[in-house]
């Protein structure tokens, strides 16, 4: 299958990839991914992104176009993947549709996480990533066994550059005038299932398991 996660930053995309990836091993695409190993290799499109991404500002849909292109066109993306943050624009949106349309693909489903805005400071400036695995924490709502150690790694939990409190409210806001013509491009498609994300974690992913089982069929 393949699928888009979609939802406001914080809404617990990373954090569902994680869990839809060992059930159903799709290849995960996270273009903030991409775009944060980049900067900590020093290749140009890290110096390019970097400065968007400090401010919270979008990459420009060049660039960030150009680098899904590139991935969805590796051959492990063959029997489905799994996009996440991306398309954040209509024009990515147009973009993918035409870049799946030349290889004879489609997206099966967009997978929305809906999370009321005013929670998502809490969930972003609380959130730790494991500096070896890219493991996902929260210091409140998802703490790992060992105080700043990884569960699954025994890594280091490092917090995100760009989930400093101001940055993240520059991120919100930017995200939230972003979503709702995206939201409409995929309704009218009559693709987007809607997923409650202000529930337990376990909880968000029975939701997102049924959907995908319903689908699989
Ligand atoms: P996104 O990838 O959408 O930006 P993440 O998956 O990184 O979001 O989640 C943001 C933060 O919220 C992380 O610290 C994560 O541990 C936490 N989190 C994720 N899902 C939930 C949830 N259902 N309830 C509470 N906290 C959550
Ligand atoms: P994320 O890891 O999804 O929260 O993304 C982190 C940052 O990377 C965002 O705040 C943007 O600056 C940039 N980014 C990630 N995905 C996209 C995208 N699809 N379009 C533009 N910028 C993006």
């Amino acid at each position: 299958m393949n699928l888009i996660l979609m939802g406001l930053p914080g809404a617990g995309k990373g954090t569902q990839a994680e869990r839809i990836v060992d059930k159903f091993s799709y290849p995960h695409i996270s273009t903030g991914d991409m775009f944060r190993q980049a900067i900590k290799d020093g290749t140009p499109l890290g110096k390019q992104a970097k400065s968007f991404i400090d401010k919270g500002a979008l990459v420009p849909d060049e660039v960030t176009i150009g680098i899904v292109n590139e991935r969805l066109s590796k051959s492990d993306t063959n029997e489905g993947f799994l996009l996440d943050g991306f398309p954040r624009t209509v024009e990515q949106a147009e973009a993918l549709d035409q870049m799946l349309a030349d290889h004879g693909k489609k997206i099966d489903a967009v997978l929305y996480i809906h999370v009321d805005p005013e929670k998502l400071l809490a969930r972003l400036t609380g959130r730790r990533i494991c500096s070896e695995c890219g493991a996902t924490y929260h210091l409140t709502f998802n703490p790992p066994a060992k105080e700043g150690i990884c569960d699954k790694c025994g890594g280091a939990l490092k917090q995100r550059a760009d989930d400093n409190e101001a940055t993240v409210h520059e991120r919100l806001q930017v995200n939230i005038r972003q979503q709702q013509p995206l939201l409409d491009f995929y309704e009218a498609k009559g693709s987007l299932k809607t997923i409650n994300g202000d529930q337990a974690i376990d909880s968000v992913f029975k939701e997102v398991s049924e959907i995908l089982g319903v689908l699989a069929k």
